[in-house]
């Protein structure tokens, strides 16, 4: 079996790869190296570039005989989407297009996609499973939706087949340290809390108190980076077994909220952790889990490092080993 990592140096396409080694499956990484790192590629061969390029596509394409392709090359950030959400729409859904032309044109017909939580927009019941209506409130999770539906015609037209995963909040890092989470900027809540906890960082600002909670800060569902790799994994072996297309929601199914996490943080590194009372983020909502039973069921994925402490401490021992 081959595949194409398409942001292969990322976040949690990093994980895969790594994952993909441990299976000894053969994987091509390509990445632009925007926002990820030649250095996180642990296994395989690594090509620098972008899907925009279809050339180079064209060329890959050509050149190996993929069974699969993943897509983790996208921009995340909900604020910035706002701000600037032709960035959004030229990367993560004109781009990708690209990309899924391609495929399609070389007869490469599996896919798996990295969606988001952010496609189901303010929730109207937790946890929320696939029948939750999508209504994305920002251009992020608009772009991700926009490729959901531009994959329904793919299969209804060409058969191409793709498994959509939609995360929760990933969080965590390799347990064997050798690779972790590395945003520049960083906006996520659990390694800015690890960074205020080594020093990197002065305080960690808490967005709201005012929540309708039980500690009145915004509750998530914090999945590790490798539990995601592992239901990628089960995708691929969804297509490749002939199965159809599908959505699944990806998380543990249990939320912690900001506070939680902080404590969380605090008895996992033995540190004292510095906190501001800050206003609300824009377009939080107070509670956002996901219902997993359907990844559980038609996957068989089941979550092996569920447990919060445990997301932290693998985080932790990251960003002690790669910052310090
Ligand atoms: N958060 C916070 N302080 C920060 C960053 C995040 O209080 O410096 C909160 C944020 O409001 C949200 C949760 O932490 O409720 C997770 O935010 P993150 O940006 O990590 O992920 P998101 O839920 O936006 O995907």
């Amino acid at each position: 079996m081959k595949i194409l990592v398409v942001g292969g140096a990322g976040y949690i396409g990093s994980h895969m790869v790594k994952r993909f080694g441990q299976l000894g499956v053969d994987v091509v990484t390509l990445d632009n190296l925007v926002g990820g790192y030649r250095d996180a590629v642990t296994h395989g061969e690594f090509v620098h570039g972008d899907i925009a390029d279809r050339t180079l596509l064209d060329r890959l394409f050509s050149e190996h005989r993929f069974d699969v392709v993943m897509h983790f090359a996208s921009y995340i950030e909900v604020g910035e989407s706002v701000r600037d959400p032709a960035k959004y729409y030229q990367n993560n859904v004109a781009n990708t297009l690209t990309l899924l032309e391609a495929m399609k044109d070389h007869g490469v017909l599996k896919f798996i996609f990295s969606s988001t939580a952010a496609t189901f927009g303010e929730p109207q019941y937790v946890p929320i499973d696939e029948a939750h209506p999508q209504s994305p409130i920002n251009p992020y999770g608009q772009s991700k939706l926009m490729i959901e539906k531009i994959l329904a015609d793919f299969d209804q037209a060409y058969g191409m087949k793709s498994v959509c995963l939609r995360y929760f909040n990933a969080a965590g890092a390799d347990p064997d340290g050798q690779i972790g989470e590395r945003h520049n900027p960083e906006t996520h809540l659990v390694p800015l809390i690890l960074q205020a906890a080594s020093g990197r960082r002065e305080a960690i600002s808490v967005f709201g108190r005012d929540y309708d909670t039980d500690d009145g800060t915004c509750v998530r569902d914090y999945i590790h980076v490798m539990d995601l790799a592992e239901a990628h994994w089960l995708g691929v072996q969804r297509l490749v077994d002939g199965g159809g297309s599908a959505s699944f929601n990806l998380g543990n199914g249990q939320g912690f909220s900001v506070q939680a996490v902080i404590d969380a943080a605090k008895r996992v590194t033995g540190r004292e952790i510095k906190l501001i009372d800050a206003p609300r983020r824009d377009g939080d909502p107070a509670r956002l889990v996901a219902d997993s039973t359907a990844a559980r069921q038609q996957l068989g994925w089941q979550p092996q490092y569920a447990d919060l402490d445990t997301i932290i401490k693998h985080a932790w021992d990251w960003e002690r080993k790669h910052f310090n």
